[in-house]
């Protein structure tokens, strides 16, 4: 089935020009976006025939791969004729959601997006219990004045993985005396990922909702764990004419070292390898904030996987890809755990949620407890501070 027996040509020419443009009629073919695309290490995928057939209004749409993307950003890097791979797939997606045509691997996404319009969440958490994370921890609720809101996110408030980083990082500001405040259940997901399944409603929905308290409460400062979150209401709620100052929370832990408010006094006698989440590097340019961090504790010894910086390796779990099926010899994650291991390092450090939990799947199935750790950078600096 191809897009044109679904949707009249007009139309999803109008759908993908609306959201990147035309500059996807100037692809002259030449390959490069297949070239980097990490999907071609671990089964054939090709962007450039998407952009060919997306053209003529041909592309397939009851197959998986206008779900594949996962929005790494390596391809429209590398593009000599800067086409919008990102927002053609998307708008493909919204085609499709449109008129419900959904492959078998992702019926899980449309779970998610139920789960976002009844609870806020894409984890069918209960809107109640966003903040029981925290009950033991004395956080306060965010109140006008306080120096930072601290947005947690949908994975670090439900997860229980991630639940560990939210702790952390709750006992590295109270450490460095840090007056803060979170949402509780009035924070929404931000909708990120959401969108780039096609979904735009559902994510117009939460932004206008989080604005909205945004607002109402005051806030002027946001820190965010995940990089989804920053690039969300950095790069896609100005679209709602708002601008709030949001910093990753590398950028504002290595704030805080920096005035001497975080003390870094204790030792981690480890080799440790950063992993660079797309979100965070590639599509929001924060390399070197992770790593000044690191670098500043006590016996800690960085070192760089193969792919790193611009080229990192994605680790699976963006545009969507989270939610959706991916069989094990897919995983992109299992290749960048073998990356880490290959380096020597015991510690796998991040700063992404979905890279997180995609590591630790990935860990337990490759059998690698013993040999690598998967750290949020939350997480050491809180074994380290004080
Ligand atoms: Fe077309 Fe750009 Fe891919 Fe080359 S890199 S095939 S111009 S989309």
């Amino acid at each position: 089935m191809t897009l044109e027996t679904v949707a009249p040509f007009k139309e999803v020419v109008d759908e993908i020009m609306e959201a990147g443009g035309d500059a996807f009629r100037l692809c002259f073919q030449c390959g490069l976006c297949d070239a980097v695309c990490p999907w071609n290490r671990v089964r054939q995928f090709s962007m450039r025939k998407i952009i060919r057939e997306a053209t003529f209004g041909l592309t397939e749409i009851d197959g998986d791969d206008i779900w594949r993307c996962t929005t790494c950003g390596r391809c429209p890097d590398r593009c000599p004729r800067g086409v919008k791979q990102i927002e053609v797939s998307v708008s493909l997606r919204r085609v499709a959601s449109e008129y419900e045509v959904f492959p078998a691997s992702v019926r899980s996404a449309r779970t998610a997006r139920a789960s976002l319009i009844s609870e806020g969440n894409p984890l069918q958490g209960e809107r109640q219990k966003r903040a029981d994370w925290a009950k033991d921890l004395n956080v306060k609720p965010y109140d006008e004045g306080m120096e930072i809101l601290y947005f947690v996110g949908c994975y670090f408030s439900y997860d229980p993985r991630m639940k560990k980083v939210a702790r952390a990082t709750v006992d590295n500001f109270n450490k460095a005396g840090v007056d803060f405040g979170i949402l509780g259940n009035e924070e929404n997901c931000c909708g990120e990922s959401i969108r780039k399944t096609g979904s735009e409603k559902v994510f117009k929905q939460l932004a206008r909702d989080n604005i909205k308290t945004f607002i109402d409460r005051g806030v002027k400062r946001l820190v965010v764990s995940s990089p989804h979150c920053l690039h969300t209401f950095k790069n896609e709620y100005p679209e709602f004419m708002v601008n709030f100052e949001v910093v990753h929370l590398s950028q504002y832990l290595m704030e805080l070292v920096d005035a001497d408010r975080l003390e870094l006094s204790g030792e981690y006698v480890k080799k440790v390898t950063y992993h660079d989440p797309c979100y965070l590097g590639r599509h929001n340019d924060i390399y070197a904030a992770p790593r000044d961090l690191l670098q500043k504790i006590k016996g800690l010894e960085l070192t760089e996987m193969v792919d790193s910086h611009q080229d990192s390796l994605c680790c699976g779990g963006g545009g969507g890809r989270i939610w959706m099926d991916t069989p094990q010899d897919e995983r992109f994650s299992d290749l960048r755990l073998h990356q880490a291991k290959d380096t020597g390092a015991g510690v796998l450090a991040t700063a992404c949620p979905y890279c997180i939990t995609n590591f630790e799947e990935s860990r337990l199935n490759l059998e690698l407890e013993e040999v690598l750790e998967v750290k949020d950078i939350a997480e050491i600096v809180n074994e380290v501070s004080q």
